[in-house]
């Protein structure tokens, strides 16, 4: 049995929260809503649903840099940026399910294979509290890749009308659970939480009407596609502006570049993001791999829906609909799929 909290006190829980650890909640900032560091707790806004910008930033940010290096007495000095033991400590709240799933899939990239210890430190030091949405964006289509509360979180919030339900699914989540903000869930409340997910469930579906839950079968139905006249047609109306995978919370390519002073006696190492869609992501100095824009399309759909489910059984887009609400030549990711799965 989990426990509850009331609403009106959330707030002083979550200023009891910043006394030990950095905040990130949801906020507005020039009419875009993100998750950010939090200085005042009446800065948090309240959503039914995403916000805008998905928590990728904070564990993966748009550069990163590695060290710093200068030429000094004979030798090279470097200066790592590597954060320390206990930085960054932190708790995220306010995560939604498609969001907390995305960090799932960047894990499994970030930290598998080839370990990225930046991205390590920041993700083993945060705590995350997720929350239900009330109801979807236009553009979500979560409900296609499973349900809305994601396998894995340190607290998740459910709304049941005076009281948030709060699932404990973790020995650190348990640890935030102070009596002095939270009571005893009853039967009735628990009964009450899964009424609400599965009737916000219902409304999703109902919009969604797309089930991608068998990996293997779809995965194989999307791979036979790949000479499909679709890649001509979303060519010619792609601009490769490049949107859809900054703002996609799994895209997680990158560039490295040393920016040094003129005479290159000392400067940084930085790692910036990329994307694929981008005309010299695939230039090299005999040939350019992926020149035409059908070939980038594609190739972009099959690294959520096919080369992920390759590598590590897991699509690499959970179904938050942001790349569909920002490209500027209207490509709707959901209406992609759903085509290529008939
Ligand atoms: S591909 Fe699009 S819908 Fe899927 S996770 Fe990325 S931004 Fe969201
Ligand atoms: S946002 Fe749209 S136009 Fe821009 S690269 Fe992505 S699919 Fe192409």
């Amino acid at each position: 049995m989990g426990v509850k909290i009331a609403k009106n006190r959330v707030n002083e829980f979550l200023k009891y929260l910043k006394e030990e650890y950095i905040l990130y909640a949801p906020v507005e900032e020039n009419g875009v809503s993100k998750i950010s560091k939090i200085e005042d707790t009446s800065d948090i806004i309240n959503l039914p649903y995403r916000t805008q910008i998905s928590l990728k930033p904070i564990f993966f940010p748009p550069e990163q840099k590695f060290f710093r290096f200068e030429k000094k007495n004979g030798g090279v000095e470097i200066e790592d940026y590597l954060p320390q033991e206990g930085d960054d400590k932190s708790i995220i709240f306010g995560v939604r399910g498609c969001d907390v799933n995305a960090i799932e899939v960047l894990d499994k990239y970030m930290l598998d294979e080839f370990e990225d210890p930046y991205y390590r430190k920041r993700r083993e030091n945060a705590i995350i509290i997720g929350i239900s949405c009330d109801y979807p964006k236009e553009s979500c289509f979560c409900t296609a890749f499973g349900g809305m509360v994601p396998e894995r979180y340190d607290l998740w919030f459910t709304d049941i009308g005076p009281h948030f339900y709060v699932d404990i699914g973790s020995k650190r989540g348990e640890k935030l659970i102070d009596d002095k903000f939270f009571e005893e869930a009853s039967e009735e409340d628990e009964m009450r939480k899964i009424r609400r997910i599965n009737s916000v469930e219902t409304k999703i579906n109902r919009k969604v009407k797309t089930n991608l839950h068998d990996i293997k079968k779809y995965y194989h139905k999307i791979k036979n596609r790949a000479d499909d006249s679709i890649w001509e047609e979303l060519g010619r109306k792609c601009v490769s502006c490049g949107k859809c995978n900054f703002i996609c919370p799994t895209c997680h390519c990158f560039d490295v570049k040393d920016m040094t002073n003129i005479d290159g006696s000392a400067g940084e190492r930085i790692r910036v993001w990329d994307s694929c869609h981008l005309y010299d992501y695939a230039k090299t100095s005999a040939e350019n791999f992926r020149e035409e824009r059908k070939a980038r399309v594609r190739y972009r759909i099959y690294d959520k829906f096919v080369f992920p489910v390759m590598r590590y059984g897991v699509y690499a887009c959970t179904g938050c609909g942001r790349c569909s609400e920002v490209c500027p030549a209207g490509i709707d990711i959901h209406a992609v799929v759903r085509r290529l799965i008939k």
